[in-house]
């Protein structure tokens, strides 16, 4: 028998750390998770049962997944001189770019950002270094950003476009500057694509550093796990080789393949998506005690300015609506809270348990 707690065969890092948490959301009205309210017609649904009768569960799918990174090029307009690697959610695609770097590898992001670009570096034992955004408009801080690159030489850069948990879009030339003075690589992480009017897709030509990041998770399919990497051919056949075989499983293939030939109705329900979000930050703009911050994504930052955020939050939770509560992470995230878009009925219960809450909280 061993005589030490197997454990602690671990690495520090990995036992100081605490695992990805996902909230309960069972009976709640669930907005936290930035995902798409709405299933599928019932006539696709159908069509897609049939569809999937021809998977060959028996036998292990096309491991470059070939027919469906085909499909993501031309739905995803990659340019044609550009290569497509694919992952089980952008999340493996992160884990994949980060297990490809040497040891003593520095990685940057500006924060607040998504919490996975960290929680990996850790993981790996890589550096991590995050540079705070500057306080309400949520830009890059571009005299930090840029002495943190000089110092630290990262060499990898992770700018979600639109950012999550803000919801802005990063001035574009400061990005541009970002990759020419990165002396690796700049992954700007299109998670948002289908609700922002902006993309750094067609710089891939003009920038032999850029790497851009989607997936179909927030377009409606986050069920599936399925994210893409776009960028330099010499660079992805490297991560390649660390991708495990048959990562997109023939389930996943099959049904984006054939979500991507029906994608019109994804499309319109982003379109209403996008409209709710509209109306949706027009009513928080207008409720006394919280600052809304405009979101180029399907969901909404906002602040409470007088009340304590977690007691809103637990005030909306025991009203059955379940937003994202930030501020633990402190710093500009100080009493800050997500609310993700849903359909105009939960909206409409949220911004009345939103209401009840600030006015019946101490
Ligand atoms: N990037 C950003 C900015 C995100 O917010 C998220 C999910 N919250 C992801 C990547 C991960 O997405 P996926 O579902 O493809 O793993």
């Amino acid at each position: 028998m061993p005589n030490q707690p197997l454990t602690s065969l671990f690495r520090p890092e990995i036992l100081a750390m605490s695992a990805y948490h996902v909230a309960d959301a069972s009976n709640f009205i669930k907005l936290d998770a930035m995902e798409n309210p709405y299933g599928w017609p019932e006539a696709i649904q159908q069509a897609w049962l049939e569809h999937l009768k021809d998977c060959p569960m028996n036998r292990y799918p096309d491991p470059e997944a070939k027919a469906l990174a085909d499909a993501l090029r031309q739905s995803n307009q990659i340019p044609e001189q550009a290569g497509i690697l694919l992952g089980n959610g952008s999340d493996e695609i992160i884990q994949i770019l980060q297990m490809a770097l040497s040891s003593d590898a520095t990685v940057l992001a500006p924060e607040p950002g998504f919490v996975m670009y960290k929680q990996i570096a850790l993981s790996l034992g890589l550096r991590y270094q995050g540079v705070p955004l500057l306080a309400d408009s949520f830009e890059l801080d571009m005299p930090a950003m840029l002495e943190a690159i000089s110092s630290l030489q990262p060499a990898l850069i992770f700018l979600a476009y639109p950012n999550n948990p803000t919801g802005n879009l990063f001035d574009a030339k400061t990005i541009k500057q970002i990759l020419a003075a990165a002396p690796g690589l700049v992954v700007v992480d299109e998670a948002y694509a289908p609700f922002a009017d902006a993309s750094f897709m067609d710089q891939l030509p003009h920038h032999p550093n850029l790497l851009v990041m989607r997936t179909v998770s927030k377009l409606g399919l986050a069920g599936l796990r399925l994210g893409f990497l776009a960028g330099d051919k010499s660079i992805l056949e490297q991560l390649n080789k660390i991708r495990l075989p048959y990562n997109i499983n023939c389930l996943t293939q099959e049904t984006a393949r054939f979500a991507l030939e029906h994608q019109q109705f994804l499309l319109e329900q982003t379109q209403t998506i996008c409209q709710q979000r509209t109306e949706v930050l027009a009513a928080l703009q207008k409720i006394h005690d919280i600052k809304a911050y405009p979101s180029s994504a399907n969901f909404i930052l906002f602040k409470t300015l007088e009340k304590s955020a977690n007691a809103v939050f637990d005030s909306l939770k025991q009203q059955g609506i379940l937003i994202k509560n930030l501020s633990s992470q402190g710093g500009l995230m100080g009493n800050c809270l997500r609310v993700t878009i849903g359909k105009p009925e939960e909206n409409q219960a949220f911004l009345a348990a939103l209401q009840y809450a600030l006015n019946n909280t101490p």
